[in-house]
């Protein structure tokens, strides 16, 4: 849990629309009470409170999923405990107050070849870098998301990706399932076992001079930095955002 920063300014946003993902994962999509949505980076997180004492008053992180052009302030949530529970359970026209964006978890201008690592829910930073980029004029970067989930029904956001990737030659997404079986011997770009150095390599021919963004659970992001330091990448080119 969080305590409210004093560096962080709050703002209350009132709860507009609410979709299901998957089973467990909703988007919840706010408007500003007062005024426009702040600025941000794609690929940051606010912290959420609620009103009343449902959590002690107190805020969770969570990465905006949607991109500053877009009506409202999205934040895509899977429903673990107590804290995602109640969002889960927020109504429409509920208030939150939500912080000022953070984190440095973006893309930098000398970073032209990306790979972004996503495990399950991780994946709500990368979707708002992605779709944010496809929208503008210049596109000058390689993506790759390698993604990891159980099956393909957990995957949230990946119809709207494959669109991305079908529109754009320079984006390319590797589906891993680590809960299904390959149905048919010609599956493309899906792997079925967990994330590991073989299918980095398969996919990306060198590590070398690329920009990493890994984001997951602490096991996922730490299984898969350790492995990346292992075989040479450079920390300064490797950054992580852990959900915990
Ligand atoms: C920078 C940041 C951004 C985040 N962004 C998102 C987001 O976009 N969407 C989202 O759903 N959550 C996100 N989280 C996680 C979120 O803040 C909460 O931790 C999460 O909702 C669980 O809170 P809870 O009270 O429901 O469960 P808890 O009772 O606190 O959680 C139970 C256990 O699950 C672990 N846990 C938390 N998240 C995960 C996970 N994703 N996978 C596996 N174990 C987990 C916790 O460490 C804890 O041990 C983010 C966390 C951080 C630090």
């Amino acid at each position: 849990m969080r305590k409210k920063s004093n560096l962080l300014k709050n703002s209350f946003f009132i709860l507009k629309e609410r979709i299901n993902e998957t089973d467990d994962i909703i988007t919840l999509k706010f408007s500003p009470i007062k005024g426009k949505i702040f600025s941000f980076i794609p690929g940051q997180f606010v912290d959420v409170y609620f009103l009343d004492d449902r959590c002690g008053g107190q805020g969770k992180p969570y990465s905006i999923s949607s991109i500053p052009s877009d009506h409202f302030l999205n934040i895509t949530v899977k429903k673990i405990g107590r804290f995602s529970g109640v969002l889960h359970n927020l109504k429409i026209g509920e208030k939150v107050k939500i912080s000022s964006p953070q984190g440095h978890f973006y893309l930098e201008d000398e970073m032209k070849d990306v790979i972004f690592l996503a495990g399950g829910i991780g994946i709500t930073p990368f979707y708002s870098i992605i779709s944010a980029y496809f929208k503008q004029e210049i596109n000058d970067r390689n993506f790759t998301l390698f993604y990891s989930n159980k099956t393909a029904k957990d995957a949230v956001f990946l119809k709207e990706l494959n669109k991305l990737m079908k529109m754009w030659k320079r984006f390319k997404i590797i589906n891993i399932f680590t809960r299904e079986k390959k149905k048919n011997y010609f599956d493309k770009n899906k792997e079925f076992q967990s994330l590991n150095i073989k299918i980095l390599k398969k996919y990306l021919k060198s590590l070398g001079n690329k920009h990493y963004f890994i984001c997951g659970s602490i096991g996922f992001v730490n299984d898969l930095w350790k492995c990346l330091k292992n075989n040479k990448v450079k920390e300064e080119n490797i950054r992580v955002e852990s959900f915990y």
